[in-house]
């Protein structure tokens, strides 16, 4: 086969949209074919991929031919050399596309896209693994490749024109409360109040604080117990010790109630739709909450294993008294050349230094080194800081879809945002 085109002679096929092929789809367009003969146990030997053209040799019993396959304007385009007209597909095509689907699933096909993981493959051996089958052969991206741009992302694409549309409080001042006359919010001689920040595991909700009454340690300056969680949210007005504790306390519970209504990520879904409002109402309340607890003494961090927890006591593996920080990280972007492809990676800073080992599993918020947290400026902070989380730490973009990547992510993103450009690629 020629000139990169097999269209002439072929059987198409529609694909989906998103390049997918329903197995119903593919009944529907191939006209029921599976009544007109039978192509048993058919074997796919890979012989090619050239020009866009995937070839194989389609072997039943005795029986040989050649298989050419395109996917091209999201149509795939069928060609058998069995000698069959191109207005309905031969029964050796019908039975291996239907091999195909079912080993490899309804998105294989995408595969074999211009500038997709095929040609990429076959351009960049040492980034991708083949396997070869008798359902003839599939590529995989490798896992040091994280979530790659268009081709294979971790996670769907957000609309970053939204996200950058989102309100950004960050030039804000971070404006530490002063809970009036009890700082330390001691109870008694054994007691003292505690807040404890709940991330909820598998990220079934946004994190949220519960204040809980905490056994203080004979000296007083260590909590050794906690009581339990109902404690903290239902009865701590009778020993509240100031107006401005109760309003921390009904703060927290009405931040409670708001987290449970949503997924645990910004990003679920749409988060532009009806969420938004919802969203940024617990921005503001995290705001309001951050800054009261700055001045209490103990505050921790809790892995909250499900709701069912919330009726005992906080378990004692899972807590960790933890620093908020008063400084508001500055997020900046950067894309390293890397050959290939680029790598496009987020960074933060602190008062303008490069913050190391920051952790981002935690939404609305980054940590160091698990015991210092800082709240993020924004929703808009928030929402990237989760996308490229969720990304795996960091999104390939191979130089075919750079275009598409600045267009859709950079040029956006730069009238925010620092981006750095680091590698060959830039330094003319
Ligand atoms: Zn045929």
């Amino acid at each position: 086969m020629k000139n990169g085109d097999i269209q002439q002679q072929a059987f198409r096929i529609s694909l989906m949209p998103d390049g997918r092929l329903t197995s119903e789809s593919l009944k529907k367009q191939s006209g029921g074919y599976r009544y007109r003969g039978e192509w048993p146990d058919a074997c796919l030997k890979f012989i090619s991929f050239s020009d866009g053209i995937f070839t194989l040799r389609n072997t039943s019993n005795d029986e040989s031919y050649t298989l050419h396959l395109q996917v091209k304007d999201n149509k795939l385009f069928v060609s058998c050399n069995c000698g069959h007209n191109k207005i309905t597909i031969c029964k050796h095509a019908y039975w291996t596309l239907g091999d195909i689907h079912w080993k490899f699933g309804e998105y294989y096909f995408t595969k074999l896209m211009s500038h997709g993981m095929m040609e990429l493959a076959f351009k960049y051996p040492m980034l991708f693994d083949k396997q070869e089958s008798n359902c003839g052969l599939n590529v995989f991206p490798r896992a040091e490749l994280k979530s790659i741009y268009h081709l294979a992302p971790a996670v769907s694409m957000p609309d970053i024109k939204a996200i950058l549309n989102l309100p950004n409080p960050s030039s804000k001042a971070f404006v530490p409360y002063t809970l009036g006359s009890s700082p330390k919010a001691q109870i008694s001689r054994e007691k003292a109040m505690a807040y404890l920040v709940i991330i909820s595991i598998r990220y079934e909700h946004l994190p949220s604080v519960i204040p809980v009454i905490g056994q203080l340690t004979v000296k007083g300056n260590a909590i050794k117990s906690f009581d339990s969680f109902l404690d903290g949210l239902q009865k701590t007005n009778t020993i509240i010790l100031s107006t401005a504790q109760k309003a921390l306390h009904e703060k927290c519970l009405g931040l409670y109630k708001l987290t449970e209504k949503l997924p645990g990520e910004l990003l679920a879904g749409n988060v532009f739709s009806k969420r938004l409002n919802i969203l940024a109402e617990i921005f503001n309340d995290w705001m309001e909450i951050y800054s009261m607890l700055h001045s209490q003494h103990f505050v921790f961090r809790y892995v909250l294993f499900g709701k069912r927890e919330l009726r005992g006591k906080p378990k004692r593996d899972r807590w960790l008294q933890v620093t908020l920080s008063a400084i508001t990280p500055v997020l900046s972007f950067v894309v390293t050349d890397k050959g290939d492809h680029y790598r496009f990676t987020l960074r933060v800073h602190i008062d303008g230094v490069l913050l190391d080992n920051v952790k981002t599993g935690m939404p609305l918020f980054i940590t160091q080194n698990e015991e210092t947290i800082f709240r993020l400026g924004s929703l808009r902070d928030a929402c990237l800081v989760e996308w490229l989380d969720r990304s795996d730490g960091w999104i390939t973009v191979f130089k075919e879809h750079f275009d598409a990547f600045q267009k859709e992510v950079l040029v956006p993103l730069e009238a925010h945002y620092a981006i750095q450009f680091i590698g060959n690629d830039f330094n003319s």
